[in-house]
């Protein structure tokens, strides 16, 4: 019988993850060393917002968001559903977005226009991955992990259906 992780074949090894989560961390207090908003996008960013917070060597608050793109399967609809908003404002504040994976870039062009119309002083973005070769609209994205090729990857938070979101790392599903 197979294991319920048999049909994925690491990309990122959770070592390499927390190296390079380590890294962004010290690059966002470079850039904010009095502190930083952090907005996290549901669900996939959850592990990678949790290990970059207890990383992150200044002070810091948090909140989330909730957007669907994606509707149980592995292509893009490119359409933007806001699921979950903010708790509070964050006009004048000094903001990270923290996303799990920047593709086609039309979830994170949905949520930094929105985000920007706020009024934050600095809006910048931080993604743990990237597939370039994806991209459909151009978008800045300050802090990227890793660039990866165009396949469809689970694990540290990005799920398949609802699955192996609890994966310690990066994997290929059925490669
Ligand atoms: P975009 O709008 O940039 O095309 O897509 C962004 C969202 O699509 C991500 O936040 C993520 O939820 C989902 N997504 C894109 N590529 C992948 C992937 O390879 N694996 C998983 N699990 N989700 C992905």
């Amino acid at each position: 019988m197979l294991t319920w992780n048999a049909l994925v074949h690491t990309l990122i090894s959770s070592e390499d993850i927390q190296r390079r989560v380590r890294e962004m961390a010290l690059e966002i207090h470079r850039d904010h060393p009095d502190g930083v908003h952090l907005i996290a996008v549901l669900k996939g960013a959850f592990v990678f917002l949790s290990d970059l917070a207890r990383v992150l060597p200044g002070p810091c608050s948090l909140d989330f968001m909730a957007v669907s793109s994606y509707a149980n399967n592995t292509s893009s609809s490119g359409q933007v559903q806001l699921l979950k908003d903010l708790g509070t404002g964050i006009e004048g504040r000094d903001v990270v977005i923290v996303e799990d994976i920047v593709d086609t870039g039309l979830t994170l062009a949905y949520l930094q226009r929105i985000l920007r119309a706020r009024a934050p002083r600095n809006l910048r973005t931080a993604c743990l991955l990237s597939k370039p070769s994806r991209r459909k609209v151009d978008v800045t994205v300050e802090y990227i992990g890793f660039e990866i090729e165009d396949k469809f990857v689970v694990g540290y938070g990005l799920d398949y259906a609802e699955q192996y979101r609890n994966l310690p790392y990066i994997a290929v599903v059925g490669d």
